[in-house]
C-alpha cells in the first residue's frame, strides 16, 4: 500500500507530517484480499525506482485507500519508526488474539520484513515501541515475519506477563483476510482510537 495509496486518500486521517516517501512496504508485506494477493507478496502492480508507489492508482482497492500504517497516524511513533526504515509495520487496526497462556487480549499486529525478524529485540527504537505498546498501553503484539525457505509464515506473540516481556513460541501464520465489512469497520476504529492518542 504505497505512496500513491496513501498521499491523497484520507488525508485528513494522517499526520500532515507524515508522507510515505519511497517507503512501499505495505505494498509488499500486506494482504489485499481485492486483488486476492496474499502477505508478503509484493503487489503486482507496484512500480518501483525511480518513482516508487501504486501504478493503478486511480483504480486501486478501497483498502488501499482506507488503510495506513501507525507510523503515519501517530506521533508516538518518530521518525525513524517509518516503516521501510526500521523495517517492521506496525497495523493501526485493533485486534484480538489469544495467547499461550490462554488469554484472549487485545493485541497490535506488526509486520517485520525480510531481513528484520528479530527488530523487537535488535532494533532499539522498535523495541521502544513494543514496550510502549505492551508495558503502557496495555496490549500484545502478533509479531508476524517473512515467509521461511519453505514459504511458510510464521508468528510470535509478545505481550507482558508479570512485568516482563514474554516472547511466545514461533507458530504457523494462517489467517489472510477479513471479510470487507468486517475490515472497513476495524479502520475506522482504528483512526478513532490513533486520533485519540496523539
Ligand atoms: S494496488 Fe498494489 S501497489 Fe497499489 S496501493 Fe494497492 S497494494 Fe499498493
Ligand atoms: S508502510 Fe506506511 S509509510 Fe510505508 S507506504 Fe505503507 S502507509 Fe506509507
Amino acid at each position: 500500500m504505497g505512496e500513491a495509496r496513501r498521499r491523497r486518500a484520507h488525508a485528513a486521517q494522517t499526520l500532515e507530517t507524515r508522507q510515505c516517501g519511497d517507503c512501499t512496504a505495505c505494498c509488499i508485506a500486506l494482504p489485499v484480499r481485492e486483488l486476492e494477493l496474499p502477505p508478503y507478496q509484493p503487489c503486482r502492480h507496484l512500480r518501483g525506482a525511480p518513482s516508487p508507489g501504486c501504478g493503478i492508482y486511480p483504480d486501486r482497492p478501497e483498502i488501499c485507500r482506507a488503510w495506513h500504517c501507525t507510523w503515519r497516524l501517530s506521533a508516538a511513533l518518530d521518525d525513524d519508526l517509518r516503516p521501510d526504515r526500521c523495517g517492521v509495520i506496525f497495523d493501526p487496526v485493533p485486534d484480538t488474539a489469544r495467547y499461550d497462556d490462554g488469554r484472549e487480549l487485545p493485541v497490535c499486529n506488526a509486520w517485520a520484513l525480510a531481513g528484520h525478524d528479530d527488530a523487537f529485540q535488535q532494533h532499539p527504537k522498535v523495541k521502544g515501541f513494543v514496550d510502549w505498546l505492551v508495558f503502557d498501553r496495555g496490549v500484545g503484539v502478533v509479531w508476524r515475519t517473512a515467509p521461511d525457505e519453505g514459504n511458510v509464515r510464521h508468528l510470535r506473540m509478545l505481550y507482558n506477563r508479570g512485568g516482563k516481556l514474554v516472547v511466545g513460541p514461533s507458530v504457523v501464520e494462517t489467517e489472510a483476510f477479513s471479510s470487507e465489512a468486517e475490515q472497513a469497520a476495524r479502520i475506522e476504529r482504528a483512526h478513532e482510537i490513533w486520533r485519540a492518542a496523539r
